[in-house]
């Protein structure tokens, strides 16, 4: 997953000179599922990161020691920032990547740069995800800018225990029990930029089968996100009726 996060993103942001390019590092590889417990379940647990606060209890209310949640970048909605803020911790002296100037405790950010451009410098921004604690502080650095950082229950470690410990902690009621083949919920403008970027490249793709397939997965990726949004913004707009 991480390396279709890679390969994806870099491409498209080179190819099309433009900030906001990619794919969320939870891409929907078959490995994301491959490490489920076997018992046939159809439902996982996945949390909302339009709801979430990045509380910290999805650090320290998993039953794992080092918990199923973990931190992705979404590449559609990330500026490339240099001066990141889910990155340096405040008050950073330089903008370089020793650890006092890092905002992430284990130094899972991982910072690259891109190009530079009209006199600006881009960077990607990564995740190692077996670094990830979960504690979301990149996720609260990452909301003061464009809020590509969130938190989502990596499912080849998830337990998927009928109860799951932090949803119940929860603070935001943010845990949902999804489809497993949806896998992720992305933030809604997230996907939308997803929807966009695919309509792009479609336009864009001429005869090449495999670019046509491509942006034919990113529109079915974002049509299945936004399609469960709208059902959950109908479902709480009825509990709210009463
Ligand atoms: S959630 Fe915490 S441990 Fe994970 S990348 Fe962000 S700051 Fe680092
Ligand atoms: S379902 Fe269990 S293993 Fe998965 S995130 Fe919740 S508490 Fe952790
Ligand atoms: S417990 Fe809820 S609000 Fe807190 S970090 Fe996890 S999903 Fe976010």
């Amino acid at each position: 997953m991480a390396e279709m996060e890679k390969t994806t993103d870099r491409r498209s942001f080179l190819r099309d000179g433009a900030r906001v390019a990619g794919a969320i590092a939870f891409a929907g590889s078959a490995g994301f599922v491959a490490g489920r417990r076997g018992r046939g379940d159809d439902l996982v647990w996945q949390l909302d990161p339009d709801k979430c606060t990045a509380c910290g209890n999805c650090a320290t209310h998993c039953v794992l020691d080092m918990s199923a949640v973990k931190c992705v970048n979404c590449f559609d909605m990330c500026g490339y920032c240099d001066i990141c803020t889910g990155y340096f911790e405040a008050g950073y002296s330089v903008t370089d990547t020793a650890a006092e100037n890092q905002m992430c405790p284990t130094g899972a950010v991982v910072r690259k740069f891109i190009e530079e451009k009209t006199g600006q410098r881009f960077y990607e921004y990564t995740i190692d995800r077996p670094l990830c604690i979960g504690c979301g502080k990149c996720v609260k650095g990452c909301a003061l800018m464009n809020g590509s950082m969130y938190l989502q229950v990596e499912h080849d470690r998830c337990l998927n225990c009928n109860e799951c410990t932090i949803a119940t902690a929860c603070p935001t009621q943010a845990f949902y029990r999804i489809p497993a083949e949806q896998k992720e919920i992305l933030k809604r403008g997230g996907a939308r930029a997803m929807e966009s970027r695919g309509h792009k490249m479609l336009r864009e793709a001429g005869d090449d089968e495999a670019e046509r397939q491509e942006a034919n997965q990113l529109m079915a990726r974002a049509e299945t996100q936004l399609a469960w949004r709208a059902e959950q913004d109908r479902r709480e707009g009825n509990r709210a009726q009463g």
